[in-house]
């Protein structure tokens, strides 16, 4: 029989001190060439080795061997020029410095493929694999080339195609798209920005998520969640949309968000990711607390869909947090297996 509520991370985890400073975004690497290239795969069975200490049952690679979950992928295709950065303004939110399009794009190698059959020789857990989405790639550079969102993202679609299959083909089971633009620029997202996301997906046999956010906690997303009310109903404006495409799982934030949890009705049927961790700050969720979140999204999702995760990548957070969080995570969700034994 199927394990019931699997658990799972949205997909980054601290990174050893030895490879990156910690606690920040984009954190510079400490290590060159072949060191980093064995420093990254050392810190993927380190993030491996903590994810099953702790419980988790589908494995990601923690994004060990990535800087950032957007930009790291555009720098991996022709057409991009990433060191003359420019800054801009990333979500409506915060300014970045970002790469810059220059050219048509084309991803000449695979990104992370090697990354992906490494981790699974490691396990015979199922693995997942994040990618960045395409609308939120668009709005993580500058264009100097496409001038049109739409046109570029369904170059990015096309690319990130070519690139999950690879991943499929190297023992993938789940592929999750990051899209947390989707809960930005709704209008988009309806226009082109869902169809681009199905064009990403298509022709893959694996299982698909997407993963939908308010973001990483660092203070310019911390600042913004402040601004957004009560009753945090973005979900609403994407969720029919969703819930019609040929996406597996939805990932979403809950824990300690304004996020109405009937709002997961709207995907009732699809499998969800619901975010039961806090990643904005540093007090580790009790067992019960996680299960407590897990309870109430059980009213709105049948319970062999419910797949207890974080509400987002914990990149920031100090590993001894970070830790602390996934035991809980595993914890809390045993709560709720139990329960359902009985
Ligand atoms: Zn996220």
């Amino acid at each position: 029989m199927k394990k019931l509520l699997p658990t799972s991370t949205v997909g980054s985890l601290p990174k050893p001190v030895w490879l990156a400073p910690p606690e920040k975004l984009w954190s510079p690497w400490n290590l060159e060439s072949n060191k980093l290239h064995e420093g990254k795969q050392d810190a993927l069975i380190v993030s491996l080795q903590e994810q099953q200490l702790a419980g988790i049952d589908i494995i990601s690679d923690g994004e060990q061997t990535r800087q950032h979950f957007v930009t790291t992928f555009i720098e991996h295709l022709s057409g991009v020029d990433f060191e003359n950065r420019r800054t801009v303004k990333i979500r409506n939110r915060y300014e970045a410095s970002v790469p810059v399009v220059v050219d048509e794009i084309a991803r000449k190698k695979s990104v992370f493929v090697n990354d992906a059959k490494f981790l699974r020789k490691q396990t015979n857990k199922p693995i997942k694999w994040a990618l960045p989405g395409p609308m939120t790639m668009v709005d993580t550079l500058f264009d100097k080339h496409y001038k049109s969102r739409e046109k570029l993202a369904w170059e990015f679609a096309k690319v990130l195609n070519k690139e999950a299959k690879e991943l499929e083909e190297a023992g993938v089971d789940i592929i999750q798209f990051d899209e947390p633009a989707f809960n930005v620029f709704f209008e988009e997202v309806n226009d082109w920005g869902m169809a681009a996301l199905e064009r990403a997906i298509e022709g893959l046999k694996c299982e698909t998520a997407v993963h939908i956010c308010y973001g990483y906690g660092i203070k310019a997303n911390n600042d913004w969640k402040k601004t957004l009310g009560s009753e945090w109903r973005q979900y609403e404006e994407i969720f029919p949309k969703i819930q019609k495409s040929n996406i597996d799982i939805v990932s979403l934030e809950c824990h300690n968000s304004n996020v109405p949890f009937n709002l997961m009705e709207l995907v009732r049927g699809k499998k969800i990711m619901v975010g039961a961790i806090d990643v904005a700050n540093n007090t580790i969720e009790t067992p019960q607390e996680v299960a407590n979140t897990l309870r109430k999204a059980l009213e709105f999702v049948d319970v062999e869909n419910l797949y207890p995760c974080t509400n987002c990548g914990m990149a920031p957070l100090t590993r001894n947090v970070a830790r602390g969080k996934l035991s809980a995570l595993s914890a809390g969700a045993e709560i709720i297996r139990k329960e359902y034994k009985t």
